[in-house]
């Protein structure tokens, strides 16, 4: 449970982000529904996932085009209510003893409040006591229900209750308009939305009858006394549709009928058996530090409100679906900071996520070979069809207009979205996707890095003119990150290449035919592969971060500790572009991703050497350098990274958040718990641990799936020692701690010995029944 207290103006935008609710196709923020008076701040956001148009303003010849983004849809949870013809509130603030509490566990957000108001009698003194909840179901996607609570305590008054969507005209075309259904469609891409609604009030459970309706508005009205119980109930059917056919508005009337048919136990029962299952697969347990738990529980509970299994049009944008940041755009946060965590914990919403990028596929060929490359470049920002959605031109801190090059030169993202495929398929084993899906991204990506790679005339191929995920330095040559991940893609686009050659002749027929993939070229990638530039002096075992780099001046950051803004805000763009400051992990999520590529010490060496030069100018960046720190047996450093992380969207010092939750930075909480802390990594036959926990954490206890087995992993058992259980029908391997071992199903391995905080623990394995499973 999470709760807040009161109203902060201040702090309310960061605040309905953190309380936000949804399911993958909806998302919520927590705005204020029956408290928010006349005289509110922000308007209050439901978002539908896939929902993006371009401004709403058809481009004019000559006009710069328009990126897509997403458009919300009316807000359905708009209520009224006036007390002898005097509205409720006229500000949040007025509420008295007002609070929201974020059930995490059961995916719903309550509120309760209480109100005096003196009748214009002279009468008693009205008292009310208001409480309301809200969720998105998980059990049924389309399905929003909000229930409303009234006890009178004491008094009488006139009320009216005014049950109505708000922003109807706004940002989409109204199609159709009545009582029970909306229908709008976007101005251009083709989407449409339909809602369904339904409202009912009951004084003392007997139901009335609206005195007024319009369109989606009903209003009650009557006399309330003191003793009296009233109960308001909306229930919403949304329905996206992405072509013309078709019929939402009846799919969503008809899905609405099936959820009143359930009733509102009904739907809310379903819903938490829903999230139970979800926390069933998902749920990590800490020992010993309650506030590293709850910012796990945190994230987990907005990872698993952003994902929906059922739609492989959609992905999860930077915000998810909790605020207007970056528009709805997806970025490689999801393929490198969330995707881990689907694939491990849930892996038919990773399948989803990765489908939606095959579905851009064609979008990301269009923009290499606009650019003048082979295969398939994803947009850096990509929205419904995978065209680049990034702006060309923002507003800098310094209040000029500057161009955005990441659209054209933030290219790592297509090796980036190869890199989860490839570790979706090593957690799975998902044969059906990657022969429909996963092997054409993987080629298709490998085609692009081959044909942008340039064989020169010192006999190296060099990538030139990218941004690395280090945005402070553009348009630089042979960005280590990018041409080691670049060389990654293109290994591993020779390797699927070959298994599909011998697993699966004849796909690799048809679909080396359908790319035109001849033998000749895949020698090609071979020779970019051998030729590639990659920094690395073997010296020192250092990543240089981009050619000239060693040569930027060198910034003590120690003497900007305490800042409260950005360091490019700080240095300006220009100096800080000639300089060494790092924006975020670069060559440390290189080692973070690639961890075989730094021999030896020399992921530490590394480590050390970019991470004072790092400014954190990113909420990913401390994501990453908390997950690497962790890897490298940092644990003290690695807790600190993962306290900072969790503080992005639950700490209080710092105001911000309007935009929506960090999704990346709490895709990285479970990344440094699960893949840092407890050392969890994939091989070839099943998982390894090499689990090291921070002095304060007692135990670690999560699930993972494995191609199909469930492991449910417990660090920290009674005697410091570790226990693994696998359900499952056929037994996998086992690394713990360097030793192969192999796990048969419902057995439980015991690894004893050693304090985890001391280091590894040395692995002695003693087998149990499945009886003692913990
Ligand atoms: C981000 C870029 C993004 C740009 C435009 C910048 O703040 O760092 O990744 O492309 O905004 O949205
Ligand atoms: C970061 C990018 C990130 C984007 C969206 C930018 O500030 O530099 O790496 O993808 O935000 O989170």
């Amino acid at each position: 449970m999470l709760t807040a207290d009161g109203f902060d103006a201040l702090r309310e935008g960061g605040l309905e982000a953190r309380y936000a609710i949804g399911n993958g196709l909806i998302g919520v923020r927590g705005a204020r529904a029956a408290t928010r008076g006349t005289r509110w701040l922000a308007p209050p956001r439901t978002y539908v996932a896939g929902l993006f148009d371009t401004s709403g303003a058809p481009s004019a010849p000559g006009e710069e085009p328009v990126s897509a983004g997403l458009v919300p849809a009316a807000d359905w949870l708009h209520v009224r209510v006036l007390l002898d013809g005097h509205t409720l509130l006229r500000h949040p603030a007025e509420a008295s003893g007002h609070r929201m509490t974020l059930d995490m566990q059961g995916g719903a957000l309550f509120s309760r409040f209480r109100h005096e108001h003196r009748s214009i009698d002279g009468g008693d003194r009205l008292v009310l006591l208001v409480r309301t909840v809200r969720l998105a179901s998980m059990a049924d996607r389309a399905i929003g229900l909000q229930v409303i609570e009234v006890e009178v305590r004491s008094g009488n008054a006139e009320i009216e209750f005014e049950a109505s969507f708000e922003s109807v005209e706004l940002g989409l075309i109204p199609d159709r308009l009545s009582n029970t259904l909306g229908e709008w469609r976007t101005h251009t891409g083709g989407h449409r939305l339909a809602i369904a609604t339904s409202a009912r009030l009951a004084i003392d459970a007997g139901s009335q009858p609206p005195f007024r309706s319009g369109v989606l508005r009903n209003t009650w009205r009557w006399t309330c006394r003191a003793g009296q119980k009233i109960c308001f109930e909306r229930m919403v059917a949304v329905v996206r549709s992405d072509v013309p056919e078709g019929d939402p508005g009846k799919t969503a009337t008809d899905r609405l009928a099936i959820a009143a048919g359930l009733g509102t136990a009904g739907v809310m029962a379903a819903h938490r058996a829903a999230w139970a299952a979800r926390w069933q697969c998902s749920d990590v347990e800490v020992g010993g530090d309650p506030a590293a738990q709850q910012a796990l529980r945190f994230a987990i509970y907005h990872l698993d409100s952003a994902a929906n299994p059922h739609d492989e049009h959609v992905s999860i944008g930077a915000r998810a679906l909790t605020g207007d940041g970056y528009r709805g755009h997806v970025f490689w946060d999801t393929e490198i900071y969330l995707l881990p965590f689907y694939s491990m914990t849930w892996p038919e919403a990773a399948r989803a996520m990765l489908m939606y990028r095959y579905r851009t596929l064609d979008g990301a060929r269009a923009k290499a070979a606009g650019m003048g490359w082979k295969g398939a470049l994803y947009a850096w920002e990509s929205a419904d069809s995978g065209h680049e959605a990034t702006p060309r031109r923002a507003v800098a801190a310094d209040h000029t207009i500057i161009d955005i090059l990441c659209g054209e030169q933030e290219q790592h993202i297509s090796a980036d979205v190869a890199y989860a495929v490839w570790q979706y398929w090593q957690a799975t084993g998902d044969e059906a996707f990657l022969l429909e899906a996963g092997a054409e991204i993987l080629l298709e990506t490998a085609r692009f890095w081959s044909s942008r790679a340039r064989l020169e005339a010192d006999g190296c191929s060099h990538i030139r003119g990218v941004i690395g995920p280090d945005e402070y330095h553009e348009h630089v040559d042979d960005s280590a990150f990018t041409n080691v991940m670049a060389r990654w893609n293109i290994g591993t686009g020779i390797a699927v290449a070959a298994l599909l050659r011998e697993r699966w002749p004849a796909r690799w027929a048809s679909l080396s035919a359908k790319l035109g993939l001849a033998q000749e070229e895949l020698a090609g990638w071979a020779g970019t592969v051998a030729t590639i530039v990659t920094g690395l002096d073997r010296a020192t075992g250092l990543y240089e971060q981009f050619a000239r780099y060693n040569r930027l001046e060198r910034i003590d950051l120690a003497e900007y500790a305490g800042r409260s803004v950005a360091m490019d805000v700080i240095l300006g763009r220009d100096r800080i572009d000639q300089s060494q400051v790092v924006k975020q992990a670069d060559i440390v999520a290189l080692l973070g991703l690639l961890p075989g590529e730094f021999a030896g010490a020399t992921g530490l060496a590394n480590f050390r050497f970019y991470e004072p030069r790092c400014s954190h100018g990113s909420s990913l960046s401390r994501a990453m350098h908390g997950f690497v720190a962790a890897r490298l047996g940092l644990t003290d450093l690695a807790l600190r990274y993962f306290r900072e992380m969790a503080d992005i969207d639950l700490g209080d010092a710092q105001v911000g958040g309007d935009g929506g939750v960090h999704i990346a930075a709490l895709g990285g909480l479970w990344l440094t718990a699960v893949f840092g802390f407890a050392g969890l990594s994939l091989t070839e036959d099943g998982v390894a641990l090499d689990p090291q926990l921070p002095p304060d954490w007692t135990s670690l206890a999560f699930c993972v799936q494995w191609h199909g087995r469930v492991l449910r992993i417990r660090i920290g058992a009674a005697d410091g020692g570790v226990d693994v259980t696998m359900r499952g029908s056929v037994c996998m391997g086992l690394r713990f701690g360097g030793t192969a071992h192999v796990l048969q199903p419902g057995q439980t391995m015991h690894f004893d010995g050693g304090t985890p905080a001391a280091g590894s623990v040395a692995g002695r394995a003693v087998s149990r029944s499945a009886g003692s499973a913990p």
